[in-house]
């Protein structure tokens, strides 16, 4: 008898229990997964440099990358601004995790999906695309300026349809807000506002802009660092306030921009940093091998930035970044023997790990 009432007091126990998890951790669909990721603390970076150097996984987002967050954000933006009604299309241009995360967003809620993409993209993302159902449309890579850019070929197209929102991440600032609203938020909560800087490369601005309003809204002394691939104007803008290319081409993908879009406009940054490619590639290989996270090049780069950053404060820091998506997406590329070779990026990876790359 005592045995029977103190399973069932077990019982009982498990169920409150239950109930409790299920309130704090059962999240309502694929939107309800979008962001919460975990902050990490990686090792190699925090012990050579004394520093505690943090990153957001955004890969571990449903959709696989950062752009879940903003891809969302916009969405609902359109939503209510009663732009789009059931069953209407979504057209957007992208590099690409941008459109998977609004693909995936679409499915979720019974919307189309256009993307629009310069065709000099990773062929994996392409394919991800065509997976998740897109229809999607590699256009020539041509600047912005240029009227058959694949942001203005993806708004003609959007005008075109009934019922149809093109979402424009570049200049709708509900990309930042969903920075400002989420990563921003996550990253104070997790770090118990012990953070000292954060580093963030950019395509539209969105992640950087909206986690740095948001993190110098709570303390101001948080240094807000812009990483820059080379072939970018921001590096020059924010270090010199002129809009000149420091560079040339990178083969880091969606980052590097050629002008200060709505969603960088009046964002917080207190410095950039210029980040060769060789160094983004070398630390990307490093995470891999080392850390054990397979990233694209734009997490390597981040991630250079947060040392570079944390040598300069010097021990005891905090330096928060991103791992802004999952590597296989470019596996036939930043992992790639021969493709490294074609772009004199082999040397970058530490000898060690020649072997372990795909030939
Ligand atoms: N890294 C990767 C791999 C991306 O695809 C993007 C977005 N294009 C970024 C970083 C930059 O994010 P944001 O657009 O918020 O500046």
């Amino acid at each position: 008898m005592a045995a029977m009432m103190r399973q069932a007091v077990r019982h009982a126990q498990t169920a409150t229990a239950g109930a409790q998890a299920w309130k704090d951790y059962v999240r309502a669909g694929f939107v309800g997964a979008v962001g919460k990721t975990p902050l990490i603390k990686l090792k190699g970076p925090s012990e050579a440099t004394g520093c505690n150097i943090l990153v957001k996984n955004e890969a571990m987002n449903p959709g696989g990358s950062v752009k879940d967050r903003a891809a969302l954000f916009l969405i609902q933006d359109a939503e209510e601004r009663g732009l789009i009604k059931p069953g209407g299309t979504v057209v957007e241009g992208t590099a690409g995790n941008t459109g998977i995360g609004l693909a995936h967003i679409c499915n979720a809620k019974g919307y189309k999906c256009v993307i629009y993409m310069p065709d000099t993209q990773s062929k994996e993302k392409i394919d991800t695309l065509r997976t998740l159902g897109a229809d999607v449309r590699p256009v020539p890579a041509k600047p912005f300026d240029d009227p058959m850019n694949y942001n203005h070929q993806a708004r003609r197209f959007s005008e075109e349809l009934d019922n149809a929102v093109w979402t424009n991440q570049f200049d709708n600032t509900a990309n930042r807000d969903a920075h400002y609203h989420t990563t921003g938020p996550e990253i104070w909560h997790q770090t118990e506002g012990r953070v000292d800087a954060f580093t963030c490369a950019t395509g539209t601005g969105g992640t950087l802009a909206g986690t740095g309003m948001f993190l110098k809204e709570m303390n101001p002394n948080v240094q807000i660092v812009l990483a820059d691939p080379p072939g970018s104007v921001l590096y020059n803008f924010f270090q010199r306030g002129v809009l000149e290319r420091e560079g040339t081409g990178s083969i880091t993908e969606g980052i590097g921009q050629g002008r200060v879009t709505a969603n960088m406009e009046g964002a917080p940054v207190d410095y950039a940093i210029h980040m060769p490619d060789e160094k983004s590639v070398e630390v990307a290989m490093r995470l891999l091998y080392e850390e054990g996270f397979c990233v694209g090049a734009s997490s390597g780069l981040n991630v250079a930035a947060a040392i570079e950053v944390a040598q300069q404060m010097g021990p005891g820091h905090t330096v928060v970044s991103l791992l802004c998506d999952n590597g296989l997406r470019y596996a036939t590329r930043l992992f790639n023997r021969s493709w490294l070779e074609t772009k004199g990026l082999l040397a970058s990876v530490p000898t060690e790990f020649h072997d372990k790359l795909i030939s």
